[in-house]
C-alpha cells in the first residue's frame, strides 16, 4: 500500500528528477537522486533515466542498501548516498549527476575553488575534487564522502558531481547553481583571465555565511 506521505515524497523526487532532465543536467541514464525518508532512504532505481523517472523507478531501501519497497534495484551509488546521510543529519536530499560543465571540470581535475562569483562563495565556499575511483565502488564512497564534513557539493574526478541539500528543492537549486558556476567560469576563461574577488569582499561574504548559519 502506498501511504499519503510516501506518495508525496515520490512525487517530489520525480518532479525534481524531471527538472534535472529538462535542464540537461542528467543525460541518459546517468546520475541518481534520493531523499531521507523516515529511517530509510528513497532513491532512484539503478539504470533509470532521471529525466523520465516514474513511480515504479523509485525504491525505498535501508541504510545498508537492502530494498524495503519497490520493484527495481536501488541505484548503484546507494552506499555513497547512505554514507552522506549518516555523516550529515542536516542533509535530507542528494543528487548525483554527470552535468556537462561541472563534469568537464571533474575530467580536467580542476576543483571549482576560485572565488569569482559572490553567490558561489556564499553557497559553496568552494567545490572540491574527490579522487577518482570506480563508479559504485567502496573506494568511491571513501574518496568522496569525506569532503561532506565541510562541503555540500563535491566534484568526482573523471565522473561528475554530488550535491546534498536540506530538502530536495535545496539540493536541486545547488545543482543548478554549481552547473552555472562551471559554465560562467569556463566562458570567462575564453574572455581572458577571470578576476577573483578581493580578500576583503570574500571576508564580507563569509561573515554573511556565518550570520545565515552556513559556516
Ligand atoms: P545508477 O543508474 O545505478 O544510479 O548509476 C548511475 C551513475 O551515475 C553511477 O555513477
Ligand atoms: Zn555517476
Amino acid at each position: 500500500m502506498i501511504l499519503n506521505d510516501e506518495r508525496k515524497k515520490i512525487k517530489s523526487l520525480i518532479e525534481y528528477a524531471k527538472r534535472l532532465g529538462e535542464k540537461d543536467l542528467t543525460p541518459g541514464t546517468s546520475g541518481n537522486i534520493s531523499l531521507r525518508y523516515k529511517n530509510n532512504i528513497m532513491i532512484s532505481g539503478s539504470g533509470t533515466a532521471l529525466g523520465y523517472l516514474n513511480k515504479d523507478d523509485v525504491v525505498i531501501m535501508d541504510f545498508d542498501g537492502n530494498v524495503i519497497k519497490g520493484k527495481k534495484k536501488p541505484s548503484s551509488e546507494k552506499h555513497l548516498h547512505a554514507k552522506i546521510y549518516e555523516m550529515r543529519s542536516d542533509i535530507n536530499a542528494i543528487i548525483h549527476c554527470h552535468a556537462p560543465y561541472v563534469s568537464a571540470f571533474a575530467v580536467a581535475h580542476k576543483p571549482l575553488s576560485r572565488p569569482i562569483i559572490s553567490e558561489n562563495v556564499f553557497y559553496f565556499g568552494e567545490i572540491p575534487l574527490a579522487e577518482y575511483a570506480m563508479p559504485s565502488s567502496e573506494k568511491l564512497v571513501e574518496n568522496t564522502a569525506k569532503f561532506f564534513t565541510n562541503n555540500d557539493a563535491v566534484l568526482m574526478a573523471n565522473h561528475g558531481i554530488i550535491v546534498g541539500g536540506k530538502d530536495i528543492a535545496d539540493a536541486y537549486y545547488k545543482m543548478e547553481t554549481a552547473e552555472t558556476y562551471a559554465k560562467i567560469y569556463l566562458n570567462s576563461l575564453l574572455l581572458g583571465e577571470p578576476v577573483d574577488l578581493s580578500q576583503e569582499h570574500i571576508n564580507e561574504i563569509y561573515e554573511l555565511r556565518k550570520i545565515m548559519g552556513k559556516a
